[in-house]
């Protein structure tokens, strides 16, 4: 038996002010705004136990790609 691998996390997060990631499926960037408090997907990727890199998604982004790594933690998705 072994430990099974460390695996991709996806978080959803607020978007902060100042923020200047892009998002990993549409390449547009993921801005900050006041008014419609938009959210983030954060993924922390692995590929065999291995961490690997950061992707960021808009949040429709994501879903509209299928939840590829999963349900994002957040007590308030799928509202
Ligand atoms: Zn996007």
């Amino acid at each position: 038996m072994t430990e099974a691998p460390a695996s991709t996390r996806v978080v959803l997060r607020p978007i902060e002010p100042g923020s200047q990631v892009i998002c990993a499926s549409c390449a547009r960037p993921i801005k900050f705004s006041a008014k419609s408090k938009a959210r983030q997907v954060i993924a922390n990727v692995y590929e065999n136990g291995t961490w690997q890199r950061v992707e960021h998604y808009h949040e429709e982004c994501y879903i509209a790609l299928g939840e590829p790594y999963g349900e994002a933690a957040s007590p308030e998705w799928r509202r």
